[in-house]
């Protein structure tokens, strides 16, 4: 059996087909233009090809909400072209197959969780710091919804004392995660390169601050067995031990897990995938469709 899956992103799209196995057979990378011609060279990829389901992992925010009208819809994006464009209902009008979307991180986190070097777990939870901040929270190999997905990057953070921004640059909420700790706001903050600021520099002890905040929310929100964060932005990755400690700081002793108190080192913890998790995250939600 050989399942579809998509991984569509701000700037590229990946498209690709899996064996039963998790080997991808074929694949191949376009720009994600407007949905008028980006769509049908999603359907002509997969109308050639025998596929028993069709995984779409894509960027936000999107309906999933699995009563509304409007499911699998992308929602409120600034990306041109793509506000209110109906990504499921187009490949489903044309692609007679089961389908499952989700969110990019959430794919991510699932494929994480699914391949990493992770066991499984109860609670999961997955965070990239590139561009946007995304977190996936997987419950019971779930990835945790109501109304629709969770938007974990707009979080509300207490501002840093010696932050020179500390309303933060998200045009929706004074003071949020995204706002404080993405990769543009790093460069917006510094007027400086992010990739470029040396490790010495105020901008990283800033950057672990939000970062063990979210964390330590995190911990006390949904109680993860643990917290991976990856994203362009923790390539940096002498964050890691700043983040740790501070995390264990924030949270004062309260929670007495081993995880917390003995084995932090191993529960705040980098990616094993790389770049592939979106997509194999998309095949994972084609082998779910029709389960
Ligand atoms: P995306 O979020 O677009 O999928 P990435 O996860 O690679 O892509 O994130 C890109 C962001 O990460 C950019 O804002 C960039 O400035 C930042 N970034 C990439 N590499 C580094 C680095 N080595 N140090 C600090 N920031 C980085
Ligand atoms: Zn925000």
């Amino acid at each position: 059996m050989q399942y579809g899956a998509i991984e569509t992103g701000g700037t590229k799209t990946v498209m690709a087909i899996f064996d039963e196995t998790g080997k991808i057979l074929r694949h191949t990378t376009i720009p994600t233009k407007n949905p008028d011609e980006t769509l049908p060279e999603m359907i002509a990829f997969f109308g050639g090809e025998k596929i028993a389901s069709l995984g779409i992992c894509s960027f936000g925010p999107l309906d999933l909400n699995r009563g509304s009208k409007t499911y699998g819809n992308i929602t409120s994006t600034p990306k041109p072209g793509w506000q209110d464009a109906p990504l499921l209902r187009r490949l489903r009008d044309e692609l007679h197959v089961p389908m499952g979307i989700d969110t990019d991180v959430n794919g991510a986190a699932l494929a994480e969780m699914a391949f990493g070097a992770t066991n499984p777990m109860n609670v999961f939870l997955y965070v990239t710091v590139g561009t946007g901040i995304g977190g996936g929270v997987i419950v019971h190999g779930e990835a945790l919804k109501g109304m629709s997905h969770i938007s974990f990057g707009h979080m509300v953070l207490s501002p840093h004392g010696k932050d020179p921004v500390p309303r933060g640059f998200c045009p929706f909420h004074e003071g949020c995660l995204e706002g404080l700790a993405s990769g543009p706001a790093i460069t917006k903050r510094w007027q400086m390169s992010a990739e470029r600021i040396p490790q010495n520099h105020l901008a990283w002890e800033i950057e672990a601050f939000y970062l063990a905040q979210m964390c330590a929310n995190s911990v006390l929100m949904f109680s993860p067995e643990k917290i991976c964060i990856g994203g362009g932005v923790m390539q940096r990755d002498f964050l890691f031990p700043m983040i740790r400690k501070e995390t264990v700081r924030r949270l004062g002793g309260y929670v007495r897990s081993p995880s917390i108190l003995n084995e932090i080192d191993s529960y705040i913890i980098p990616p094993t995938l790389g770049p592939e998790s979106g997509i194999k995250g998309a095949f994972l939600l084609a082998k779910k469709a029709i389960v």
